[in-house]
């Protein structure tokens, strides 16, 4: 018997021990990392009109304006080329996302990468290193792996893109930034990122595809863009799964 059949027959024997679950729910389905199709259904896809920069979804093609721009970009341009996200962060995805975070559910990085691949096509496109914004090792051991890596490694198998897991290091255990302002975001992970020395030569040079689960204001996506940058990055460009949407874009 062949070493695939075998592994088969032992994902087989394990399907009827623990039949696999929706990823979002306790529906069982016919293989494990994937939706049901009430749990599909109720996924915010993020599409066009959106902000030309950032991927901030719009409510209609006016609210860019002439330059597609969100008010945002339009205020304060980030610091990383384009963003483009798979999912608007509502109820169901933060449910998705944290499950994979804290409840041990790395299948899910393969689904939501099939997602991110998607919404980001052009990006990968262009992309020559995926590298996935890094975890503080103490957080990397509490939960056993960084989602952002997981996602980063699916991302390159399905774009055939070379996937860095471990290119930037968190150098210090950042606050969350749930409740702060802007400024307080900024300043939280300013300096908070760097390349790890034996990996800056694959930066210098590259387009570099930033990917993490969730972005939110933007200020851990600038601050590793800039980071990437100083290491010689020629562009950088940000997928995630799940985008908060601007409030003021309704
Ligand atoms: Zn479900
Ligand atoms: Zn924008």
């Amino acid at each position: 018997m062949r070493l695939a059949d075998t592994a088969a027959l032992g994902r087989a024997a394990l399907d009827l021990l623990l039949p696999p679950h929706c990823l979002g729910c306790e529906a069982l389905v016919a293989q494990a990392g994937r939706f049901c199709a009430a749990c599909f259904n109720r996924l915010g896809f993020i599409s066009e009109p959106m902000c030309r920069r950032c991927g901030a979804p719009f409510a209609h093609a006016g609210q860019g304006g002439a330059a597609h721009l969100c008010p945002a970009c339009t205020e304060t341009p980030p610091d990383f080329d384009r963003a483009r996200g798979a999912l608007r962060y509502d109820a169901h995805s933060r449910g998705l996302i944290l499950a994979f975070k804290h409840a041990d559910r790395p299948e899910t990085a393969g689904a939501l990468a099939a997602l991110m691949a998607r919404a980001g096509a052009a990006l990968l496109a262009q992309a020559e290193l995926i590298v996935p914004v890094p975890l503080h090792r103490r957080r990397l051991f509490a939960r056993r792996y960084n989602q952002a890596a997981l996602l980063a490694l699916a991302l390159g198998r399905l774009a055939r893109r070379t996937a860095v897991p471990d290119a930037l290091l968190r150098l210090r255990a950042t606050a969350p930034l749930g409740e702060k302002s802007a400024a307080e975001r900024a300043a939280e992970v300013a300096a908070a990122f760097a390349v790890r020395p034996r990996r800056a030569g694959r930066i210098a040079g590259r387009r570099v595809l930033l990917v993490d689960d969730v972005l939110t204001s933007g200020a851990t996506a600038n601050a590793c863009a800039r980071t990437l940058r100083a290491a010689g990055a020629i562009a950088v460009d940000v997928l995630v799964a799940a985008r908060v949407p601007d409030p003021r874009l309704g």
